[in-house]
């Protein structure tokens, strides 16, 4: 094994290239750091390829609620439900779940809802800088969020939602059945009684696209790309070295972006967290354009959302528990076509061109981990993300570049450090 010595005193590995990695590589090499993006396989191609491309504005609610607790002995009973707990990863994922279910308390909800809205609230801001740092702004449109609900009972479960978003000056708006389909007119008006609008929110129709053009922003600013496996990230001799399958390489310092697989580097630089994930799934179909669909559209009742992507509409689900290695389970999402077909007729005669599965990098309060290791100053963590990893992004690569730059912190950034677990 070869020794590669990276000597500026400035040099810093970005580990991963999800999303979260690329916009952190564009936000420090926008600084003038020597930025290594390191990542084993193609820029964007993991968990951030098949997301539903929602940048969600004001999305205060985190995942655990007193609702989804509640909900928890159906997931688990439920064989046709969108959340599922596989039995044989029942033991493993128990520490994780005692602790998402301890979220869940109402008096939890309201803390971690303060804490995600100053990242949510600066989200779009956050894009459009990157964005426009790397001729990218035309991945993003801001043709917002909406939500459609069948039945009263079912929009009158999102009472606690609205009155979270209401608390932290969220912008929406609760839609009647002509508004929803004044803005989407070719869903099936038998399928909603009700909308909830976020309209601050971003849409990108080719989330692996923007990553790119991120990462691509970067290296126009003088980083480099190794695609190579990292096996171990270590703290010696004043600086960082971070083993690959090919070789060593120093640093001074290292960001950890590698989504639901950053545990293990965590554990290695001797920070405990708690990290699981939470896998969810996309069946792309043909039809591509916005001629069916001009954003992303979610049924809560269904646990699903319609995305019109570059290549096709996306029929997005899944909260799977079941590890980093089980083989993907395709029969929940399979199981969703007929009722796709029935809110959009326009889907009606197309065949699935392809089926996905990602692994959401989830924590158990619904709160990333963004920051320093109390153990090094010269290790930052930018992971866990969950089901934001796209919104928060540009606000995370932001964040870190200031922690790296010594800058004052922008708001309170405490509730994301990793030594909260
Ligand atoms: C079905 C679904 C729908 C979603 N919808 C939305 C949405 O609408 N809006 C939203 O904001 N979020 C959404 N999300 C969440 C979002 O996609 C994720 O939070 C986000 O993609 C995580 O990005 P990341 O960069 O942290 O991780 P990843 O994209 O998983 O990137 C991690 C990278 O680390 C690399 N890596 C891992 N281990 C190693 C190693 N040992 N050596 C080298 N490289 C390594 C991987 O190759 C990968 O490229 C959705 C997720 C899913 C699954």
């Amino acid at each position: 094994m070869n020794t590669a010595e990276t000597k500026n005193p400035r040099s810093i590995a970005v580990v991963g290239a999800g999303i979260v990695g690329a916009a952190t590589a564009l936000a420090l090499a926008a600084e003038g750091y020597a930025v290594t993006v390191i990542d084993r396989g193609e820029v964007g191609a993991g968990t951030s390829s098949g997301n539903a491309g929602g940048i969600v504005e004001g999305a205060v609610t985190p995942t655990a609620t007193p609702d989804v607790i509640r909900s928890i002995p159906a997931y688990i009973f439920d064989r046709n439900g969108a959340a599922v707990l596989r039995p044989a990863y029942v033991l493993q994922a128990l520490p994780w779940l005692v602790r998402f279910i301890a979220a869940g308390r109402p008096a939890r909800v309201a803390s971690i809802a303060a804490a995600l809205h100053p990242l949510v609230s600066n989200a779009m801001r956050a894009h459009r800088t990157l964005a426009g740092l790397s001729n990218a702004l035309d991945f993003i449109r801001t043709v917002g969020w909406l939500k459609v609900y069948g039945s009263e009972a079912g929009f009158s479960k999102t009472a606690f939602e609205r009155e979270l978003m209401t608390r932290h000056g969220v912008d929406f708006s609760i839609l009647n059945a002509g508004e929803v389909a004044d803005l989407e007119p070719n869903l099936n008006k038998d399928a909603y009684t009700r909308g909830i609008f976020q309209p601050q929110s971003g849409f990108v129709n080719y989330p692996m696209g923007l990553a790119q053009a991120y990462f691509e922003g970067s290296l126009r600013r003088g980083a480099q790309y190794v695609q190579e496996n990292v096996q171990e990230i270590r703290v010696n001799d004043g600086g960082i070295s971070v083993r690959t399958d090919q070789t060593i390489r120093r640093f001074d310092s290292v960001v950890v972006a590698t989504g639901a697989w950053s545990k293990q580097f965590a554990r290695q630089l001797g920070d405990r967290v708690s990290l699981d994930t939470e896998r969810g799934y996309h069946l792309s179909l043909g039809l591509t354009g916005t001629h069916l669909l001009s954003r992303p559209v979610g049924f809560p009742e269904r646990d699903c959302v319609l995305s019109p992507m570059h290549d096709g509409i996306s029929v997005v689900s899944g909260d799977e528990l079941a590890g980093l290695d089980a083989p993907p389970d395709y029969r929940r999402i399979r199981a969703l076509l007929p009722f796709v077909n029935s809110v959009l007729p326009g889907t009606r005669f197309q065949t699935v061109q392809r089926e996905w599965m990602g692994h959401r990098p989830s924590t158990p309060d619904s709160l990333p981990v963004i920051g320093r290791s109390p153990r090094c100053h010269r290790v930052f963590y930018a992971f866990g993300h969950g089901h934001l990893g796209l919104t928060l992004s540009a606000i995370t690569g932001q964040l870190i570049a200031g922690m790296v730059g010594g800058r004052a912190d922008p708001f309170d950034l405490t509730p994301y450090r990793i030594d909260r677990f």
